[in-house]
């Protein structure tokens, strides 16, 4: 059997073992440290890495996790699953998004790899800080072991659980291959998941927002590794029925992998929408003018062209305008952020569009 040692944690065929990568030394004293498990089976076969909680507020991971990954996957799976329940264990304990010592978003600060340009090299850049040091410190892991990469994370609290496709970048028309085939196993492994999925924003925006340095984003597009990331519903709270059926999604995709046996195992315990055609998120509606929010629709519904999404009104209730924010585009609703209060031009939610352009991207 492979021998796989991360941080403390060391492999033993047919056993789940535990240990933890030392992350970051504190200034007060003692090492944040990122928990590992590992479960590994009795046959050979590949690795899948999981993990959760790069955002400390979202849970749902954590618990799938521990649902998943047991003595019993051990001596059920072929291969090798590790398991990171935390990337982001000082985060967790305050539910807070970023780590107590960077208030930068953290899944934004995995390797940059191939995408680091030269001529933005400055005194800088040998010097990781903070998460981004400790960042590096997990993905050499994952460039050393994973051959397949799941992330777990919660969007808000009123969202269905959809599963993203990220953009996936070439150099030139010789690596465009490349790229196809990896799109084409990220789009196995999330359809194997079973819950809808969309892909991720188009090409400009996935990299001005910096998704490609996301944790599965750094994975999939720096080391060409199939991962993906999947949202699975509300932040800051657990739903039982989501763990459950999240478990079977996970579970499905270790299937697809080769390494747990029998069929796909159907999610009921959630709505899973599967779209005809390929969608895409868009930050949508926006609202024209400030005012407070109530929508007319549902995480998860389909909604049609012109259709109002949410009424808005002022402070004391009146109507702003007709009244109504309408959407511009037939598709799926899938966030309504919490605040009530917008102001003008501000998205109100995320929806799933149909989307026109290429999975794969040139290299910007
Ligand atoms: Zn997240």
């Amino acid at each position: 059997m492979k021998t796989i040692k991360i941080g403390t944690a060391k492999a033993k065929p047919g056993h789940l073992t535990y240990g933890f990568i030392k992350a970051l030394q504190l200034p007060t004293g003692f090492t944040d440290q990122i928990p590992v498990m590992i479960a590994q089976g009795k046959t050979e076969g590949p690795t899948f890495v999981i993990t959760a909680n790069v955002h400390g507020n979202e849970l749902t991971g954590i618990a799938v996790i521990h649902e998943l990954v047991t003595q019993e996957l051990a001596q059920e799976v072929t291969g090798t699953v590790v398991a990171i329940p935390s990337l982001n264990p000082t985060g967790l304990r305050a539910y807070a998004r970023s780590p107590d010592y960077d208030p930068k978003d953290p899944n934004r600060l995995y390797p940059e790899g191939r995408f680091a340009k030269k001529k933005d090299e400055d005194e800088d850049t040998k010097f990781p800080e903070r998460y981004e040091l400790v960042a590096k410190r997990i993905f050499a892991y994952l460039k050393k072991y994973a051959d397949f990469h799941l992330d777990l994370h919660n969007h808000a609290l009123r969202s269905i659980p959809y599963s993203i496709l990220d953009r996936i970048f070439y150099t030139d028309e010789k690596d465009k291959p490349n790229a196809l085939k990896l799109a084409s196993q990220q789009k196995g492994m999330v359809e194997a998941f079973g819950a809808l999925y969309t892909a991720d924003f188009p090409a400009k925006k996935y990299m001005k927002l910096k998704y490609h340095r996301s944790v599965s984003g750094a994975t999939l597009n720096t080391l060409r590794i199939p991962a993906f990331t999947i949202e699975l519903g509300a932040n800051n709270v657990l739903y039982p029925e989501i763990v459950r059926g999240s478990l079977k999604g996970t579970r499905n995709v270790l299937k697809w992998a080769g390494m747990l046996e029998g069929p796909y195992a159907k999610i009921t315990e959630f709505p899973t929408p599967q779209p005809t055609k390929r969608l895409r998120r868009i930050e949508h509606p926006r609202t024209k003018r400030s005012g407070i929010i109530r929508f007319l629709v549902e995480p998860g519904e389909q909604v049609k062209k012109g259709q109002s999404i949410a009424r808005i009104t002022d402070l004391v209730g009146r109507p702003l305008g007709d009244g109504f924010i309408r959407t511009d585009h037939d598709g799926y609703m899938i966030a309504l952020y919490s605040e009530i209060t917008k102001y003008e031009n501000d998205a109100i939610a995320e929806m799933g569009i149909l989307d026109t352009e290429d999975i794969i991207a040139p290299m910007p």
